[in-house]
């Protein structure tokens, strides 16, 4: 049983969001025009998530997976839902170093602060990257390590950041519960990617249009009715 203030599976919207629409298949998303006909926007979906490729995609195969409900971070997601992201990080994990033999880095972060920032919607990105993010943060913050997600803190008055490092392994580092971010994930780990120009590293002003392409096209799923849907 998880403990705290119990995850309820839904959290309080304060407006139209774009992550409930993007992660909708009826839905003509913005991310689903840039794409060719024919071509879907969804690289993978599971009853309770959809994965697909990210805005400022700033590497090729760089994607979120993002829970279909509408939660504040995956430790919000009841227990039910939270059964899924561990599999299909790790078979999205295994997808990308098949398709650019490079390991993939995960992170999220946890911020349960209602206007707390751009996207209130819990999404984890996922892309291969030799980023030592993990390291970087351990000599900063204290963290400690989880078996699962299952494991992610779900409170709502507390905000974490989550890793998952090239080898797999997973760590939760608690954060201060403050509206602002003070650590910019995106942008640290294109800092620490050598092969990424940091300066593209904010979505809002470099969407990379091509790499998202690319990206829905080299992780395409085996099978339609895993993506097409
Ligand atoms: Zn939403």
């Amino acid at each position: 049983m998880r403990t705290g203030y119990a995850a309820t599976g839904q959290d309080e919207r304060s407006g139209p969001c774009v992550m409930c629409a993007g992660a909708d298949a009826s839905v003509r998303s913005p991310l689903q025009r840039m794409l060719p006909p024919g071509r879907s926007r969804f690289i993978a979906q599971t009853p309770n998530l959809v994965a697909v490729p990210t805005f400022g995609c700033f590497v090729a195969g760089y994607v979120l997976i993002v829970p279909r409900a509408h939660v504040t971070s995956f430790g919000r997601l009841d227990e039910g839902a939270l059964a899924e992201p561990d599999e299909l990080i790790e078979a999205l994990a295994h997808r990308i170093w098949a398709v650019y033999s490079r390991p993939a880095l995960g992170f999220e972060y946890g911020n349960n602060v209602p206007g707390g920032r751009r996207i209130e919607h819990a999404h984890w990105h996922l892309l291969p990257s030799g980023a030592d993010l993990d390291g970087w943060l351990a000599d900063r913050l204290t963290g400690h390590v989880i078996a699962s997600l299952t494991d992610l803190p779900s409170r709502r008055d507390a905000s974490y950041i989550a890793v998952r490092d090239q080898r797999g392994s997973l760590r939760v580092y608690p954060v201060p519960n403050q509206p602002r971010q003070r650590i910019r994930l995106r942008r640290l780990v294109a800092e620490l990617d050598p092969r990424v120009d940091a300066a593209g590293w904010d979505w809002t002003g470099n969407i990379c249009p091509d790499l998202i392409h690319r990206t829905v096209t080299d992780l395409a799923p085996a099978s339609p009715e895993d993506g097409t849907r």
